[in-house]
């Protein structure tokens, strides 16, 4: 299948709810299959682009189409968001040092402390409600990673003002856009260098695969993520690669109609006399209360649900939640009862019915 950054019979002034759609699909020749079938291969006769399983893949290629079509990149499918996080970590020359968000993801902060605590980097976590606190951390840095919102704090920061910032100090601007998606945010138009995913959450969007994605600005860094998906051997299945383009094509739908949930969860928790501290950004799909009762309470209710998956991760068609400090790894600055709602797409008259009656177990 011919490959370009961009598809080369897509007008770049589409908007992002089409491209979804359109970009990542084989040619239109008579007979030809809409969608980029399943290719399982490990090995492919000599000669070609491919040649070997670890170097590339057909439906990988798909996914990074639409992936680098929404982020306007070049994209690198990978097999997790923590399998992308460690390729672009890869960039980090020895020794130098990285600027995260303390409440970044959890995983991602635990690569970057086992790597310090190995002498490879430095890392320096700052306190992102702070202004300007990772420009402030940036000096000498050799990357800047932006999470906004932050997952699960919801904290937000300015990415142009940070990436414009961070770059005049040399460092490299890196956006994990796993909470806001290229819907609401495009990270490279901003001036980031780089933007990770973890497509496991709401760009594959139904629970069934795990996936992830990093998209570069320029070749030369397209160019080194490729090679650390090679060297790692962090390639994806082709299945997953395979839904994980599905679920892209419906992501604007799927996203609407999940935060138009969200925002009505919010308006409802926020007046319910259970629930202390309801924070939300002002979009997505993910928000987090605490009950009044704390974590004992949050225990309770996160079990009491029946049509609310009790149960981690985010960004599926339905509506999960979890008391995020059941997790060994969870900061301690993120509060004993609070509960991670990733809201899905069903009717939200049967979802506050479920809420309703799981708080009443308090
Ligand atoms: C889940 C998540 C990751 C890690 O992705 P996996 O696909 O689970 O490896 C990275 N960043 C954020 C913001 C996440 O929510």
């Amino acid at each position: 299948m011919a490959r370009s950054d961009h598809p080369q019979h897509l007008s770049s002034s589409l908007t992002p709810e089409t491209l979804a759609v359109a970009a990542g699909r084989p040619d239109r020749t008579p007979d030809s299959p809409l969608n980029v079938p399943i290719t399982p291969a490990s090995t492919y006769v000599a000669g070609g682009s491919l040649e070997y399983g670890r170097y590339g893949n057909p439906t990988w290629e798909a996914f990074e189409d639409v992936v680098g079509a929404l982020e306007g990149g070049r994209a690198v499918m990978y097999a997790s968001g923590l399998a992308a996080a460690a390729a672009v970590l890869s960039l980090v020359p020895s020794g130098r040092a990285v600027v995260v968000p303390r409440h970044a993801y959890n995983g991602t902060v635990a690569l970057l402390r086992d790597a310090a605590r190995r002498g490879h980097l430095e890392v320096r976590e700052v306190d992102v409600t702070q202004p300007r606190a990772l420009v402030d951390a940036a000096d000498d840095a050799a990357m800047v990673w932006i999470e906004s919102p932050t997952n699960p704090a919801l904290e937000v920061v300015d990415v142009a003002e940070t990436a414009a910032a961070a770059r005049t100090r040399g460092a490299l601007v890196v956006v994990d856009n796993t909470f806001a998606t290229p819907l609401v945010q495009q990270p490279l138009a901003l001036g980031a260098d780089v933007v990770v995913h973890s497509a496991t959450k709401l760009l594959a969007g139904h629970s069934d695969a795990l996936a992830g994605v990093a998209v570069a600005a320029d070749d030369a860094t397209y160019e080194l993520l490729e090679t650390y998906r090679r060297l790692h051997g962090a390639t994806p299945g082709a299945l997953e690669a395979y839904l994980a383009t599905r679920g892209l094509r419906t992501l604007a739908v799927r996203f609407e109609r999940a935060q138009d949930n969200a925002r009505r969860l919010v308006e409802r928790l926020a007046a319910h006399p259970e629930v202390a501290d309801v924070r939300y950004p002002g979009f997505g799909t993910v928000l987090t209360f605490e009950p009044v009762g704390g974590g004992v309470a949050a225990h309770r209710v996160t079990t009491a649900s029946r049509l609310v998956v009790c149960a981690t991760s985010l960004g599926g068609v339905e509506t999960t939640w979890e008391r995020r400090r059941r997790w060994e790894g969870e900061p301690h600055t993120i509060p004993e009862g609070l509960v991670r709602v990733s809201v899905g797409i069903e009717g939200f008259a049967d979802l506050w019915a479920d809420v309703e009656q799981a708080l009443a177990h308090a």
